[in-house]
C-alpha cells in the first residue's frame, strides 16, 4: 500500500504530453494552449477617450470652452484645439493633437453653445498608446486552458488559428454483472451502472474526448475483450469495479493479459484504496473502484491530473482554506481520508455521509477536505483546504 502522494507521482511522472494540432480560436475553449501568443498591435493602438465629454488642454479648464468639432469613435478628428476651445469626443474615439484631458461630459453645463467645467478631476480619462500591450509582447502563454476571456484576446491579437494539444482519447469501462444501464429499472440484485456514466461526463468536462465501451461482464474473456477493443483506439482507459479483493474482481490480471505494466493497486487512502494503475508503450490504465464516491474522488485526484498532463496542463486544484464549522473525528487513522463538505458562512460542514456507496452525498457538496495519516480529528474553527469539486 502505497500513500496517496506517491500513488500521484508515479501517474504525473509516468505521463507524457500528446502532439498538437491548429483549431480554429473560436473552437477552442477548454483545450490547452500550445504556444506562445504575442500582440500584433500595440493596445490602445492610439491614445483614446475613455469617456463620453469634451478634450481640451488641462490648463484652459477654467474657461468657457468653444467647440471645435464632434467626434465619435471609429473617426478621426480633423480640427486642431486651440486654447480656448474643445472636441467633443465620445468614448473610444482618438484623442485629437495636443490634448492632455477629457472633461466627462456629467461635469459640464452649456452656456449659449459654450462648454463650462463644473468639476475638475486630476484624471485625464485618456487611455495612452500601447499602455495594455506593445507590439510582439507575449499575451498568453503556452501551457493555459483556453477560457472565455481567453478567445476575446485571440480576437483583438488577430490570432485566429490555435495551437493547442490533441485531446486524449479516453475510453470508459464500467465491469459487473449486478450492473444495468440508466434506462433499465434494475431487477432483483441489480443497480443502475452509474459509474460509467459519471467518469463519462468528468472526461467530458475537461475538454478531453471521452468513449463509452460499455458494461464488461464479470469474466475474464468478457473483460479482456472490451479491454483489448478500448485499448486500440484509446489514449488512455477507465475501468471501474472488479479491482477489490473479490473472488470476481479480474481488472488487474486483465491488465497484465493485455501487455499492461501495473504500477500501483493499493493506496492508503480512503475512499479508493483498491485503485490501480497501470502503463504501456504510451497507454495508460486506470482500474477505479466501484463504489461511486470512491471512483468520483479517484477520478479528481489522480484521473483528472493525468489527463490534464497529456493535454499539456500543470493542473492545480483551486483550494481555498476555512475554518471547521463543527469538529470531526475519525476512529482509524491508517489512510488519509477524503469526505464530502459543504461550505455555509465560510465554514466548512461535513456533509452526512454514509460511506463510498452513498453516492447523493455528493449532490450538494462544495467540496472535499481531507485528514491526513495518524490524525483521527479535526477541531472546531481548525483551518482546512477544501478542494473545490
Ligand atoms: P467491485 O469493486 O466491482 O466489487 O464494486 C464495488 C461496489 O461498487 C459494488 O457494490 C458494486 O455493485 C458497485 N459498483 C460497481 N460498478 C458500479 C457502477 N458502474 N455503478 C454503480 N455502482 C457500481
Ligand atoms: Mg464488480
Amino acid at each position: 500500500m502505497i500513500k496517496i502522494e506517491e500513488a500521484y507521482d508515479i501517474v504525473i511522472n509516468s505521463a507524457v504530453t500528446l502532439t498538437t494540432e491548429k483549431v480554429e480560436f473560436n473552437n477552442s475553449l477548454y483545450r490547452i494552449l500550445a504556444e506562445d501568443v504575442k500582440s500584433d498591435i500595440e493596445m490602445p493602438p492610439f491614445d483614446k477617450a475613455a469617456v463620453d465629454g469634451y478634450a481640451c488642454k488641462s490648463s484652459d479648464v477654467d474657461l468657457e470652452l468653444e467647440v471645435v468639432e464632434s467626434v465619435q469613435a471609429g473617426q478621426t478628428p480633423l480640427i486642431k484645439v486651440g486654447n480656448g476651445q474643445c472636441t467633443q469626443i465620445m468614448t473610444g474615439a482618438p484623442v485629437p493633437e495636443g490634448i492632455d484631458t477629457i472633461v466627462m461630459v456629467e461635469h459640464t453645463e452649456k452656456n449659449n453653445g459654450k462648454v463650462k467645467v463644473l468639476i475638475k478631476s486630476t484624471k485625464t480619462n485618456i487611455s495612452h498608446r500601447a499602455e495594455d500591450v506593445k507590439e510582439g509582447q507575449v499575451v498568453l502563454q503556452k501551457g493555459i486552458q483556453i477560457k472565455p476571456q481567453h478567445i476575446a484576446i485571440f480576437a483583438s491579437v488577430g490570432y485566429t488559428n490555435v495551437l493547442v494539444y490533441k485531446k486524449p482519447k479516453v475510453g470508459i469501462i464500467s465491469t459487473g454483472d449486478e450492473l444495468v444501464e440508466p434506462n433499465e429499472k434494475p431487477g432483483l440484485s441489480k443497480i443502475r451502472n452509474s459509474n460509467g456514466h459519471q467518469i463519462l461526463a468528468q472526461v467530458s468536462a475537461m475538454g478531453a474526448q471521452a468513449k463509452y465501451f460499455g458494461i464488461a461482464k464479470d469474466t475474464e474473456e468478457d473483460t479482456f475483450r472490451i479491454v483489448s477493443e478500448a485499448l486500440s483506439e484509446s489514449d488512455t482507459i477507465i475501468l471501474s469495479g472488479g479491482v477489490s479483493m473479490g473472488e470476481f474482481d479480474f481488472v488487474a490480471d486483465v491488465l497484465k493479459r493485455a501487455g499492461i505494466n501495473i504500477l500501483f493497486d493499493s493506496i492508503a487512502v480512503k475512499p479508493g484504496k483498491p485503485t490501480t494503475f497501470g502503463v504501456a508503450d504510451k497507454k495508460f490504465c486506470f482500474g477505479l473502484p466501484g463504489n461511486p464516491v470512491s471512483s468520483f474522488i479517484q477520478f479528481e485526484l489522480l484521473t483528472k491530473p493525468l489527463l490534464y498532463r497529456l493535454m499539456g496542463l500543470n493542473f492545480k486544484p483551486v483550494e481555498i482554506r476555512l475554518p471547521m464549522a463543527v469538529e470531526y473525528s475519525r476512529k482509524r487513522t491508517v489512510r488519509k481520508s477524503y469526505i464530502p463538505v459543504l461550505i455555509e458562512n465560510g465554514k466548512i460542514k461535513p456533509i452526512e455521509y454514509h460511506g463510498s456507496a452513498h453516492i447523493h452525498a455528493l449532490n450538494k457538496a462544495d467540496g472535499i477536505i481531507s485528514i491526513p495519516i495518524g490524525v483521527n480529528t479535526l477541531k472546531e474553527g481548525e483551518i482546512v483546504d477544501v478542494r473545490q469539486i
